[in-house]
């Protein structure tokens, strides 16, 4: 079997290091002790995290088997075999299927199977895949497969720590650009457009959102860049993302002026970065998730704008944007090392808003920021 070692970046993480063959292993392990017979993990975060397959979502199955305790294998349509073998998936041996137009892939996959009591499906299935496989298995319980995978996603491993510093580098070679891009006639979706165009210029291979939310629109945390023209005294939420080949994502948030913005902006502005600073300060193995975002809450409320932080402070990222630990009042998980999660606190009284977002990992020291770009506020002449 050819080896091939990609290299995803320019510090060499491979793909072996970011989605290592222990990963079955793995997760067969974490589904026997979630008490799931199988997991079945159709295309998207689930199965690219265990084999590194970034496979097509579409109507025909392709399906990764893990069976509790016996033999994984991979279902997919005859004519994307090509790519799986080609696939990080197709360096670790595994039994590789593939169905024919006329076959039935969910028969195949039940065949295999025998009589599981309890299924883990990929959080991401497609109903249509659901049904089929209930029908296909109707003595099987349907279950979430991030009851097993949930906790393995959410640790990163030193290449998975090392993919979102170089996600976080990317993205804070964007907001650099950002205040060439600023001035006052230009409209928000001109300035998303510069951004999308960077986002991909800078080493993402996709976009996953460009907000550019200026004057009223900046008390409206997602807001979608529009035909609003930038103007003498307006602040502009800019939170940006995408994906990188390695699959992991960047999410940053930065608060930008327009000329002098009002008095009272400036006074929260204040609250809000040694908000963001409180709860990043406050990362340390064993504290809850949900103390940091008090951490984040408590100055904020202190100073009168505690209505105005209308958002959890945070979410997990990886292969996917938003993922677990949620750093949200009611989840009382200890953050462990290698937890990845976003603080971003954010106050939106109106007719203006702020939001600072950075990426962190919690580390047995604390927590190490990804994103490095200025929090100060960064205004641009009028
Ligand atoms: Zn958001
Ligand atoms: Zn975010
Ligand atoms: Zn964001």
């Amino acid at each position: 079997m050819r080896l091939v070692v990609a290299a995803v970046n320019e510090r060499n993480i491979t793909m072996p290091d970011l989605y290592p063959a222990s990963r079955l292993a793995d997760a067969a392990a974490a589904a026997g002790r979630a008490g799931l017979d199988a997991l079945l993990l159709t295309p998207g975060p689930d199965l690219r995290y265990v084999v590194g397959y970034d496979a097509h979502a579409l109507e025909r199955l392709t399906c990764l088997a893990i069976p509790a305790s016996g033999e994984p294998f991979l279902v997919v349509p005859r004519l994307e075999v090509p790519a799986a073998q080609a696939s990080p998936a197709g360096q670790i041996g595994i039994d590789l299927i593939g169905w024919d137009e006329t076959e039935d892939p969910y028969a195949i996959v039940a065949g295999r199977l025998g009589a599981p009591a309890a299924v883990g499906l990929a959080d991401r299935m497609w109903a249509l895949m659901v049904l089929r496989f209930q029908a296909a298995l109707p003595g099987a319980r349907q279950e979430l497969a991030s009851r097993a995978l949930g906790p393995l996603r959410a640790r990163k491993s030193p290449a998975e720590v090392e993919a979102l510093a170089e996600a976080a580098r990317a993205i804070d070679r964007v907001h650099a650009q950002v205040p060439g891009w600023l001035r006052p006639g230009r409209t928000e979706r001109q300035l998303a457009a510069d951004i999308t165009d960077a986002i991909l210029a800078e080493g993402h291979s996709r976009v996953d959102f460009a907000i550019v939310a200026s004057g009223p629109n900046a008390a409206s945390p997602h807001h979608t860049a529009a035909d609003r023209v930038l103007r003498d005294g307006d602040t502009v939420v800019v939170d940006i993302g995408g994906t990188m080949p390695s699959g992991y994502c960047s999410d940053c948030t930065r608060t930008y002026a327009v000329g002098t913005p009002p008095a009272e902006f400036l006074a929260y502005y204040q609250v809000l970065k040694d908000a963001q600073e409180a709860a990043c300060a406050a990362v340390r193995p064993g504290v809850r998730a949900e103390s940091v975002d008090a951490a984040a809450r408590e100055p904020i409320t202190a100073a009168g704008f505690g209505a105005y932080f209308v958002h959890r402070t945070g979410h997990g990222i990886g292969l996917e944007t938003h993922e677990d630990p949620y750093i949200v009042a009611g989840n009382a998980e200890p953050l462990m090392p290698g937890h990845a999660f976003s603080i971003e606190p954010g106050i939106y009284p109106g007719p203006h808003g702020a939001r600072i977002e950075d990426i962190v990992v919690c580390t047995d020291s604390g927590a190490q920021r990804l994103n490095t770009a200025t929090r100060e506020l960064v205004s641009v002449p009028a």
